[in-house]
């Protein structure tokens, strides 16, 4: 990736999902950040980067997908942040895959929440679900158990529909 200053636009158009985000200031002080769509080579998150200071959290529900070169723009931008506490939030399961795979994904981020897969096996109904680290996992990092949801047509169990052990394996780094 080349370092071209000479453009950086908040809205990216592409081949794929425009990348957006939103910045806004909460009650309590903390820059609540919405990042949506697709991050690639085109990814530029320098003016982004510039407004970010204090305690920040950044809401990744509409990040819906990341190759490879924006893993990198990504991971550089997640350095380069001079906040004081950074946080993930809601993160989709794209970026679950990320924080699952790539080394230096989160950087310094905690990861407070994100959406896993259910399935309701009698009625074929899957539904993602927002799962939170603190009330979920908070004993059982190493050895995460998921929660259990009733499916919301016929009241069964839903299935988590994803290997645990592979899709929980970000938990177990938390705070390493
Ligand atoms: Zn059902």
């Amino acid at each position: 990736m080349s370092e071209d200053s000479s453009q950086r636009p908040s809205v990216v158009t592409g081949t794929g999902e425009a990348l957006s985000w939103r910045v806004e200031r909460l009650a309590d002080g903390r820059l609540l950040v919405q990042i949506k769509g697709e991050i690639n080579e085109n990814a530029d998150f320098s003016e982004l980067s510039g407004k970010l200071r204090g305690d920040v959290e950044l809401e990744l529900e509409g990040i819906t997908r990341i190759n490879s070169c924006g893993v990198r723009e990504w991971v550089n931008f997640v350095r380069g942040l001079e906040v004081s506490t950074l946080w993930f939030a809601r993160c989709s399961p794209t970026v679950v895959v990320q924080l699952n795979t790539i080394y230096n994904f989160r950087g310094r981020a905690r990861v407070v929440s994100f959406l896993a897969p259910y399935v309701c096996e009698v009625c074929h109904i899957d539904e993602y679900k927002l799962l939170d680290v603190e009330e979920h996992f908070a004993t059982s990092r190493s050895h995460p158990s998921v929660p259990a949801f009733r499916c919301p047509r016929c009241g069964g169990v839903m299935m988590f529909d994803e290997l645990p052990e592979r899709y929980l394996s970000f938990l177990s780094e938390e705070g390493a």
